[in-house]
């Protein structure tokens, strides 16, 4: 038997049940073939002795959203799947990926917030649908779970005039395709707790499956977390069906016009934040602290720009991740497209959990630490044959190399946030090699639009 490819004399990391053991990995057609002890033969091969051999990192919510240069941030990071769609559900890049290909896998979830309301013609973030926008944000959101989506996204904090009812309505329609919902809370910092009661209220009333986003960008606060926690273990315990993920860095990306920074949004973070607490991490301002005129000036002229808020607490981020219903996703944003821009998620999570929080802080074992980046979110959205390392599965594969890996992306006035990291020896998407130390090899439709 003669294998397309042979990854040789790896430490093999399974799961169900756990392991980690030198083992040789036959690849036929994109897929696992057998893992074994025994010698293998392949047309090509790939040695990974003395390093470890991961199941391919499952990003549960990015912005990559098609959009090549994270798609690639994401690669160097040792993501092979990401899910995304909370802001832009392009159908034009959805058929690209299903005719072409991509980098690496790409799945979707629908909008609420800025795809349904936009079809149904709200603009106004602040605006209530009526009954009727509501019925027809319903059948939409129908054909899109039933077209393959992944969920329906709410963008709570940044449409503030998201109804109960609206939320109640689409809630339903994702519980009858036994799909998830995925909500950003309606408010962050220290007035988050209160609008976690409306999160629970749905999960309990209709027993849809819920999905928090970015817990560490909305209670990453000495004490807000802990109490967070407390009341989804709680919520838990009472019978909803809930998980989050989270980031992990003390300080949260968003456009400058955003809801999130209207009138005096530095109070919800407690008496110590100011403007300054406010870095510009896009444009020509890039890694400059903001000043009260350059806040007014650019959410007027530049809405878009990109800013950096440095308000939490990286101490809460160990007790997000010591709970097992919390994934880690990147957040990647869907740009800009050139270098030295943006925020350090987009291309140092994935090797930070594995350098920081299993390496040095010993926080999650190995094992623990990659099923939040694999094996969790696959079951979460249901996706079959991805997120373990086993016979059948998708041959979605990231090797490391255990020394070396660590994330080099830092803040913009620190460094350069899309610096690859190091350590991420090969990436497989699908049976092929796409990424071999941080080069690319030229293959870029390995990867394949996945569905619910
Ligand atoms: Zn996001």
């Amino acid at each position: 038997m003669e294998y397309d490819l042979v990854v040789k004399n790896g430490d093999v990391l399974c799961f169900e049940p756990d392991s980690l053991g030198r083992r040789n990995i036959g690849i036929s057609q994109g897929k696992i073939k057998v893992i074994t002890t025994k010698a293998l033969r392949g047309k090509a091969s790939v040695d990974a002795g003395g390093k470890i051999v991961l199941p391919g990192f499952i990003d549960f919510h990015s912005h990559v959203d098609g959009k090549e240069f994270s798609a690639r941030c994401l690669a160097r990071q040792g993501a092979t799947t990401t899910i995304g769609g909370e802001r832009s559900f392009d159908g034009l890049a959805i058929r690209s990926i299903q005719e072409k290909g991509f980098l690496i896998n790409h799945g979707f979830y629908v909008s609420h917030s800025f795809t349904l309301r936009k079809a149904v013609g709200i603009s106004d973030p602040y605006q209530k649908a009526t009954d009727r926008e509501i019925q027809n944000m319903v059948v939409l959101a129908e054909k899109f779970l039933e077209s393959g989506s992944f969920g329906i996204h709410f963008g709570l904090e940044l449409v503030p005039g998201t109804s109960e009812k609206e939320i109640f309505a689409l809630a339903e329609v994702a519980r009858e395709y036994g799909s998830i919902i995925l909500i950003h809370m309606r408010k962050d910092g220290f007035q988050a707790i209160q609008t976690l009661e409306e999160i629970f209220k749905v999960a309990k009333a209709t027993g849809v499956a819920v999905h928090i986003l970015h817990l560490m960008y909305m209670v990453g606060f000495k004490g807000i977390m802990e109490k967070a926690l407390s009341k989804i273990d709680d919520a838990i315990e009472e019978g909803c069906n809930i998980t989050a993920d989270t980031g992990l860095y003390n300080a949260f990306p968003t456009c400058i016009g955003s809801s999130i920074l209207d009138g005096e949004w530095y109070k919800k973070y407690g008496e110590t934040v100011s403007i300054k607490n406010l870095m510009i991490s896009s444009g020509i301002y890039a890694g400059e602290i903001c000043s009260q005129g350059c806040y007014r000036y650019l959410r007027r002229e530049f809405p878009n720009t990109l800013v950096t808020v440095s308000v939490l607490d990286e101490a809460e981020i160990p007790k997000a991740l010591k709970k097992d219903y919390v994934f880690v996703s990147t957040n990647a944003a869907d740009g800009p497209h050139y270098e030295r821009i943006g925020h350090p998620e987009t291309a140092g999570t994935f090797p930070r959990l594995i350098r920081h929080y299993v390496m040095e802080k010993k926080v999650l074992g190995l094992s623990e630490a990659v099923k939040k980046i694999s094996l969790l979110p696959a079951k979460r959205f249901g996706i079959q044959n991805k997120g373990n390392l086993k016979e059948g599965c998708d041959a979605d594969l990231v090797i490391i190399d255990p020394e070396k890996i660590r994330d080099r992306a830092d803040f913009i006035n620190r460094g350069d946030p899309n610096m690859p990291p190091e350590g991420i020896s090969y990436v497989l998407v699908n049976g092929k090699v796409i990424l071999k130390e941080n080069q690319f090899q030229g293959i870029n439709n390995a990867g394949k639009m996945i569905n619910y």
